[in-house]
Formats: structure tokens, sequence, C-alpha cells
């Protein structure tokens, strides 16, 4: 039953028959806006950003990149990517994730725990570590689970995992709830030895047991079991008073509803070192999706109401959310085209990511090209613990960048993607924003649009990738 996923997958975008190089390394941009500013050149070099300034000469042999009309960020960082491998490779690989993550302007991703096996050991984050490194697509960090298998009920090898070759800093059940107190204490008191955060998913099992779509005035209508918002909520207020309480880092996954957003202002407010994530589907999407019955609209946590999706964009914008994060969650087709309680839950959205935010938040006046760097590039680089990204665009950084046309317009076809998840929410909408080119450590990972050649696979501990 396999045969349509990978035909498909074959029809995805491979990586150029002949990549475009520069012989020494060198690539000079010519005439970018930085951050949406002040247009300058940078010239990137032995994967460093070399030199920013007017009229820049590179050395002989240098690519040139004309960047007219385009602007120049910091390579994305998702703190939340579901690659899928080990043990899932009919949804995602290493490799085909990377690709799609190349492509929608990130140079870091976040894979999430929930494999199988999951990620709970020294050895299998080190093996997912290895994957990364040798697709060379982006630099890839695993998170680790909180707890053994994501049962919720002992501890995982966290130091292990954090003095591991992989370096695990970000540690998360995703997709499960830390549900149990006092081992959501521990956890929170334990990462505290190696500066690590977890990462919760809110959501109170109980109360969400067997929910299909958002509790509200459309699920009545429907009659689909419903997911209270104070399942989040409640978890998120425990969760910032233990974080008070052990004086640990506290990130939350996800962020949904309005309420969410209240409270994690108000434990700001009072110094918590608590950090919030949101989706781009939560930023654009409602619960009136769900009347279509299309399971490409089912997610955890589910879409939520137009007054939700304001309270996030307000949230986002004003700094109490610190970023966005995918969730990208690539399925089978089969898992999906299929009767609404019987799909799974997740969309794909590394390859959309920047034109929805673009969409929501920056063509609607609410943030600036210079808050997109900090929402999805220096903050989460920051939560994670990734030292090599999210930096500014200066002399003397690794070169990370990516250059966006902003003006360009594109019509979402899943089948171009080069994610094996053809469940995105976004398919047959024209979205703003295009990633042109990609510079991951230096290395052209995209150039005008498609993909170029993954960064060869070079010795690890090189000081733009540590
Ligand atoms: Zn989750």
């Amino acid at each position: 039953m396999n045969t349509a996923t990978h035909t498909a997958t074959t029809a995805a975008p491979a990586p150029a028959a002949q990549p475009t190089l520069s012989p020494n390394g060198a690539y000079l941009i010519r005439g970018a806006s930085l951050l949406g500013k002040e247009r300058a050149d940078l010239l990137i070099q032995d994967g460093l950003i070399a030199a920013v300034g007017q009229d820049l000469t590179g050395p002989e042999g240098a690519l040139v990149i004309d960047a007219d009309g385009l602007i120049a960020l910091p390579g994305m960082v998702d703190l939340h990517t579901h690659l899928r491998e080990p043990g899932r490779e009919d949804a995602e690989t290493v490799e085909t994730g990377t690709r799609a993550a190349a492509l929608g302007g990130f140079t870091s991703v976040h894979a999430m725990a929930n494999s199988n096996p999951v990620a709970d050991t020294a050895g299998v984050v080190e093996q997912v570590y290895s994957l990364g490194l040798k697709s060379g697509w982006v630099d890839v960090r695993p998170v680790g689970a909180v707890t053994v298998g994501l049962k919720g009920e002992r501890m995982a090898e966290l130091g292990a995992m954090a003095d591991s070759r992989a370096r695990v800093r970000v540690f998360s059940d995703d997709g499960m709830c830390v549900h149990d107190p006092i081992l959501m204490r521990r956890a929170l008191e334990y990462v505290k030895a190696f500066d690590g955060v977890i990462a919760q998913h809110a959501q109170e099992p109980r109360m969400t047991d067997g929910a299909q779509m958002h509790e509200g005035d459309v699920s009545a209508v429907l009659g689909l079991p419903g997911w209270p918002a104070v399942a989040e909520e409640s978890i998120i207020a425990r969760d910032v008073l233990l974080a008070q309480h052990t004086g640990s880092r506290l990130h939350i996954c996800h962020v949904s509803t309005a309420g969410s957003v209240e409270i994690i202002r108000w434990a700001k407010e009072r110094g918590i070192n608590v950090t919030a994530e949101v989706t781009p589907h939560h930023l654009l999407l409602t619960d009136e999706s769900v009347r279509s019955y299309d399971p490409v609209y089912k997610v955890n946590p589910p879409l939520r109401t137009e007054s939700d999706v304001e309270a996030l964009r307000r949230g986002l914008a004003d700094g109490t959310i610190d970023i966005v994060g995918t969730d990208h969650a690539p399925h089978p087709s089969e898992h999906k085209e299929c009767e609404w309680a019987q799909a799974a839950m997740g969309m794909t959205g590394l390859e959309t990511a920047l034109s929805v935010v673009q969409a929501t938040m920056i063509d609607t006046g609410l943030m600036t090209w210079a808050d997109f760097a900090r929402v999805t590039s220096a903050a989460p680089a920051e939560i994670g613990r990734v030292a090599t990204q999210g930096r500014p665009l200066e002399p003397g950084e690794p070169a990370n960048v990516i250059l966006v046309d902003p003006a360009a317009r594109r019509t979402v076809d899943p089948h171009k993607m080069a994610t094996m998840g053809r469940n995105s929410p976004f398919a047959g909408l024209e979205l703003p924003g295009v990633v042109r080119t990609n510079f991951f450590a230096g290395h052209p990972t995209v150039l005008d649009g498609v993909l170029n050649t993954p960064r060869p696979a070079a010795a690890e501990e090189t000081p733009w990738i540590g």
C-alpha cells in the first residue's frame, strides 16, 4: 500500500544535476536588503560572512548573486520538526525533511523525539545527529524525550543525551504531555545541570480523551468530541508555577488559545523563565475549516477560533510568544486520506512557514522583517542553545543566510514539495514570499529557488557547526 507514497517521493524535487558552486568557496551577494532595511553586499567565504558593505569586491572566481529586490535574513531555526526517522521512513526521512527545510529557508531544525525507537537514549539521538551531518542540508539538532518511550512514567537518560555527541539541550515528549506533576518537576530540576529546557506539549490527557477538534460552536454542530481550551491552559498554568518553583527553563510548544497567551504574559511579568511558540497554521486557520471534514485540518493542538488567532498574532507581535515553530508533521497519504475520526493528526509546515508568517504578521503590519528574524531565527537558536545559528548578518559570523523575495507569490502545491508529506493545509492557497537562496554554513544549498547541493559531509567539529 506504500506504492503511492513512493511514486510521489520520486516526483519531489531532486538536487540540481549540475550544482552551481564557487571554485574557491566565495560568494558575493549584491544589493540585498538586510532584514528588509538598508541595501548592502555580503561576501561569504570559507563558511563565514567575510564582509558586509557597499560595492564589495570578492576574490577572483567568487560567484556573484544578484539580490536586487531580495531581503537577506539569518537562516531560520525550527525548534519543532518531526523528521520521523528512525522508524517512520514511510512518512519522512532526515534526508527528505531536511531538503524541505532548506527549501523553506531553514538552516537548522530540531528533530522531535517521537520516532520509533523513541529518542530517549544517547544512542538514538546520536543516530539522528549523524544522519543530519550526513545529509548536509541543514543543522539537525535532536530533541531528547523527557520520559522513557514517551510513556510519562520514568525519566529518560537526560544527562546521557546532554553529554552525547548530539549535545541535546531541548527535551520534549511532544505528542504527549508530561502530565505527572512530580515527573515534570524532576525533569525541570534535572535539566538545569546542563542548561537544558523542557518543551512541554500542554494537553491535559483526561480532558482530551478521544477529542477530535476544538471544543466550541463548530464541534457542537458537527457532533465531534471537543478539545477544550482549558485542557491546554491548565497545564501551562501549572507548569509556569513549577518553572518558578524550580527556577528552570520551560518552553511551551504550539500555544493555541487566547487564554494560554494570557497565562504566559502573566508568567513573564513575574520573571518566570518561560518561552513560548506558535505554529504558522495557528496564525492563519480556524476550526471553521473542519466543517469540510477534510482530515488535512486535523491537528494537535486543534485549530481554534478567530479570536484565538487574533490573540496569537498579538502575542507574537508583542513578544509574549517568543518564536514560530512549524510542528512539521508529515504523514503518509493513507493516514490522512480517510475518515476524519481515523485520520492522523498533523500538518506539514517547513516549506510554507515563511510565507504564512509573512502573510499573517508582516503584510498585516504587525511585525517587521527584523522581528521576523528574531522569532524565526535568533530566539529559537537561543532557546535551543545553538550557538552558531540565529546570529546577526555581520562579518565574522557563520554564513547561515537566506535571500527571500517578498514580492513573489505562489500557489501552494504539496506535490511540488520536497517533504514526503502531502498533508499541507495551505494547498491551493496563494501566499506571498519565496525563498530564493539558502546558505548553510557558507554553502549554497538552494539557488534560484531550487535545491543545489548539500554541504559536503565534513569534520563535524568545524567551528561554524559546533
Ligand atoms: Zn505537540
